[in-house]
């Protein structure tokens, strides 16, 4: 693995992004459709405003249609759950991703179902997850984040397959699904979760750690073995005076340390989050072709 850069840069997620370019174009021309995202947001966090925002300059640059919907703070589940279904009909519409969170006064589970399983690019349907849990099934979706920590390890040519990986955090949006992607990729796969007793001890012997945990720095220097893989997808606000935001993101692992002993780290930012973005556009170009039977 030593044989690896150390530092991935954003100059993958262009490369990316001028491959879904090119085969929106190859559609367009072809067979006259164009892909199109709607999201759904809901309320003022500025937080899933910038998101929503990033997704949809992201659409642009490769040539993919954006509709949004922008509901206040106090809409009512209905109002959502109509949305929802206008886009489900909506035959220009080939993805539908509904920033989360909602408000508390929701249900998030409820809203989730709602989407068209064909239109699902952000994967989360419990019938795409379960397809992704079972052998011999191939879920219509993968989730992005997850799917982008796995393009980043196949893009880069590390060997995942007999390798020992060790996720931390089991959330239903990123370790959970990428444990499952890991195992689906044949690695022997362990799971770090708040009542882990040894997190320390079980991360050190793997090839290749996942961290999604939330806690500016927790994965040390001391935790990784020489040589391992690291993808760090936390994206932690830490106080910075210094700039003008007042704060900078810092990831789970602590990055001074970690690039020191493993072989490849992601940095934060610009390592999983912009692969993130990246998956969206290509699971809304994967829809749009399989619609459309392209
Ligand atoms: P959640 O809060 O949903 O899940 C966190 C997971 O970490 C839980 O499974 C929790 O365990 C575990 N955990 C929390 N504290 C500890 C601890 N001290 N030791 C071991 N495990 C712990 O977070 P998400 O999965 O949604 O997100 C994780 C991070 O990734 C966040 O920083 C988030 O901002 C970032 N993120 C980045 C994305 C990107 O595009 N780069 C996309 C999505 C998220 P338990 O289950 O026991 O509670």
């Amino acid at each position: 693995l030593s044989a690896y850069s150390t530092r991935w840069k954003r100059k993958l997620q262009r490369q990316i992004r001028g491959e879904i370019a090119a085969e929106v174009l190859r559609m367009k021309d072809a067979i006259g459709i164009v892909p199109g995202l709607a999201v759904i947001l809901v309320g003022d966090r500025e937080e899933s405003a910038t998101y929503v925002s990033k997704k949809k300059e992201a659409c642009e640059v490769v040539g993919i249609n954006s509709f949004e919907v922008h509901l206040p703070e106090d809409a009512t589940e209905q109002e959502v759950l109509n949305s929802i279904s206008g886009f489900n009909e909506d035959p220009s519409v080939h993805g539908i991703l509904v920033q989360l969170p909602l408000p508390s006064h929701m249900d998030e589970q409820n809203i989730l179902n709602a989407v068209s399983i064909e239109k699902d690019v952000d994967g989360f349907h419990p019938l795409n997850i379960g397809c992704l849990a079972m052998r011999g099934r191939e879920p219509l979706f993968v989730p992005c984040t997850p799917k982008g920590c796995i393009e980043l390890l196949h893009r880069y040519g590390i060997p995942i397959k007999g390798k020992r990986a060790v996720v931390i955090g089991r959330s239903n949006i990123v370790g959970m699904p990428v444990a499952l992607l890991l195992q689906r990729e044949d690695a022997t796969v362990s799971i770090v979760h708040s009542r882990t007793k040894n997190p320390e001890e079980l991360t050190r012997q793997a090839d290749i750690v996942i961290a999604a945990v939330g806690q500016t720095n927790m994965v040390r220097g001391s935790w990784i073995k020489p040589g391992a893989v690291v993808i760090d997808v936390g994206i932690n606000p830490v106080e910075d005076k210094k700039k003008l935001s007042g704060f900078r993101l810092v990831g789970d692992v602590c990055y001074k340390e970690a690039k020191e002993i493993a072989s490849a780290i992601t940095p934060v930012p610009g390592g999983v989050g912009p692969m993130t973005i990246a998956m969206l556009l290509s699971n809304t170009l994967i829809s749009a072709k399989r619609i459309h039977n392209f």
